[in-house]
């Protein structure tokens, strides 16, 4: 039984809620907190008559350590789900320090604003050593590895599909299928087509600045950087068929080259289709994707935040999206002195999960796992003082929660590797 605060009530919150929602048993107590009270609200009505879990809202603004310390002292929860944005993640963690409770997120820091003079010269600097220009990296919540200690704390980053289920399924075959994984190959196919000529699966700021950024890989100890978008690979997606997909820079890239011992080389790519490159070149051409203000007439604008006000709402996607995900990770390596290959994936399908939970596969297969990373925490099974990603915890009872709370998963043995 357990008391948790839920910050942010966006898509993927939607779906993380209504899934606790389920799961009364281990979450009895909830409070939704987000920026705008009134969407808390509305999913709070919606849920309350179909549940034991107990619901409560509030207004919180998470740029505001303050605030959330009040909220969190008010409050009294067992864990923080953080599911507002990335730009949020480090005063939500400075506010669960200071009140020694639990941190949950799905997603890893990157700073609002990429000029700011407290982060630029970090960031710089990091380029130069470590060689990936991605906005977002683990260095920024690794660094709170003693505060979360000395709180006596758990602090879990990134528990929503990739990373998160793709970090956990590299826990689950090295614990079981091999002695030595040497590559891991991470694909994320989205099948699915919403029918609007252009629109982001999840918020767009976020998901149009990974993905107009330059990819990277990690390769025999180091990073390689190529020109966004300019690794391509066709593949046959089990249930969903043959995409193009290309290679990105990914936060479990990181975490697994750390975790992982003796991994040679971790990619990552994902599906997209040409009408989506075409429109993002043609917006980043026009410099629609920065995020530096402009002025407009005597405003200030920023202007992929007004691009996000133009581009579908990702959370009405849900009822026009037909098709299904399928994400997973082929890896390679030994067994007994063997090699061997396997691929662990799950599919899922927009519209059941329109049916189930009213919102679209991609704000599902991040919502479920951000729920069950939190039952891991608040039931014990996950709990060790200081910050972690998933890969570094006993991955059975998370895989087995998986198949229980609808993202069931496959392993298939040799499978068609990617050149
Ligand atoms: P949305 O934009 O739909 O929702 C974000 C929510 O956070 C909104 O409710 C928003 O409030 C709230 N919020 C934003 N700023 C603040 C603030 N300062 N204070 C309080 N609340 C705030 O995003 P998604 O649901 O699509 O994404 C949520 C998170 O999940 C992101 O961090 C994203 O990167 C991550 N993600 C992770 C994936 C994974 O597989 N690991 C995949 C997809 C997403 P308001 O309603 O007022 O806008």
């Amino acid at each position: 039984m357990a008391r948790v605060l839920i910050i942010g009530c966006g898509g993927v919150a939607s779906v993380a809620i209504t899934k606790c929602c389920q799961n009364s048993e281990v979450f009895n107590e909830i409070m939704i907190a987000s920026r705008t009270e009134s969407k808390c609200k509305a999913l709070m009505e919606k849920l309350a008559p179909n549940t034991k879990t107990k619901i409560t809202t509030a207004h919180v603004d998470a740029d505001n350590k303050d605030e959330l310390v009040q909220l969190i002292k008010a409050y009294k929860p067992d864990a923080v789900l953080n599911l507002a944005l990335p730009y949020q993640d480090l005063t939500i963690m400075d506010a669960c320090v200071e009140c020694k409770v639990d941190y949950i997120d799905t997603a890893n820091y990157e700073p609002e604003d990429i000029e700011d003079p407290k982060w630029r010269p970090i960031y710089d600097k990091r380029c130069k050593e470590l060689g990936f220009s991605a906005y977002f990296d683990y260095s920024w919540q690794w660094a709170y590895m003693d505060k979360f200690k000395e709180a006596g704390i758990t602090g879990i980053l990134g528990t929503g599909f990739d990373p998160g289920v793709t970090s956990v399924f590299t826990a689950y075959a090295y614990k079981h299928y091999f002695d030595e994984i040497h590559t891991i190959d991470i694909l994320d196919c989205n099948g699915g087509d919403h029918g609007y000529p252009f629109a982001t699966n999840f918020n767009p700021e976020i998901n149009l600045r990974e993905v107009s950024a330059p990819g990277s890989y990690w390769e025999n100890g180091h990073w390689v950087e190529i020109p966004a978008m300019s690794i391509k690979r066709e593949y046959d997606f089990p249930e969903v068929g043959m995409k193009d997909m290309y290679l990105l820079h990914h936060e479990e890239i990181e975490s697994l080259a750390k975790n992982i011992p003796g991994v040679k080389r971790i990619r990552f790519f994902m599906t997209f289709g040409q009408s989506y490159l075409t429109h993002m070149k043609c917006l980043e051409n026009v410099g629609m994707l920065s995020t530096t203000p402009i002025k407009y007439e005597g405003h200030d604008i920023v202007p992929i935040q007004f691009l996000k006000e133009l581009l579908p709402d990702p959370a009405t996607l849900g009822p026009r999206t037909v098709g299904k995900t399928n994400i997973g990770c082929i890896y390679t390596g030994i067994k007994d002195g063997k090699e061997r290959s396997i691929y662990i994936y799950n599919v899922c399908d927009h519209q059941e999960c329109y049916k189930e939970v009213q919102s679209q596969a991609i704000s599902y297969t991040t919502g479920v796992p951000a729920m069950i990373g939190t039952m891991m925490v608040v039931s014990g099974l996950w709990k060790k003082d200081g910050v972690f990603t998933v890969e570094e915890f006993d991955p059975d009872p998370y895989m087995e929660a998986l198949n229980k709370w609808g993202l069931p998963w496959k392993v298939v043995t040799d499978p068609v590797l990617v050149e």
